[in-house]
């Protein structure tokens, strides 16, 4: 079963809104993870700052750009997934060539696997 050119349309137009989702989201991480401390947490500038205080801001900073490369990595599989839209391989698996089961491409349209392959992948994790 291959996909119509009405259900390609559909999903392109999905993964056109969830491209603009993704990038919006990464804005607002980026924004957060350069937010001067001091700005975010109040006025805390005649305290003194203390190691604990340093490390705390680090792993929060960390936590945000590990969320951006994420969502980063995400946007990256949406760009493939309309490249290959445009290409008409949308929708086969870049493994094993067999179409991706429409159920699949509804819960995760910027996928390149099929299950069976996508379990393959990750098992060999
Ligand atoms: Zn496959």
């Amino acid at each position: 079963m291959s996909l119509s050119k009405q259900q390609i349309k559909q999903f392109k137009q999905l993964l056109l809104q969830e491209r603009a989702k993704f990038a919006g989201e990464i804005r607002t991480l980026a924004q957060e993870a350069s937010k001067n401390p001091r700005e975010a947490s109040g006025d805390l500038s005649s305290y003194p700052v203390h190691m604990a205080d340093m490390s705390a801001d680090t792993s929060e900073r960390e936590l945000v750009s590990n969320l951006a490369s994420n969502e980063q990595a995400v946007l990256y599989q949406i760009e493939d997934a309309l490249k290959r839209i445009d290409e008409g391989t949308y929708g086969v698996c870049q493994q094993c060539q067999k179409p991706i089961a429409l159920s699949r491409l509804r819960a995760v349209s910027y996928t390149s696997l099929c299950i069976g392959c996508q379990r393959t992948k990750e098992q060999k994790k």
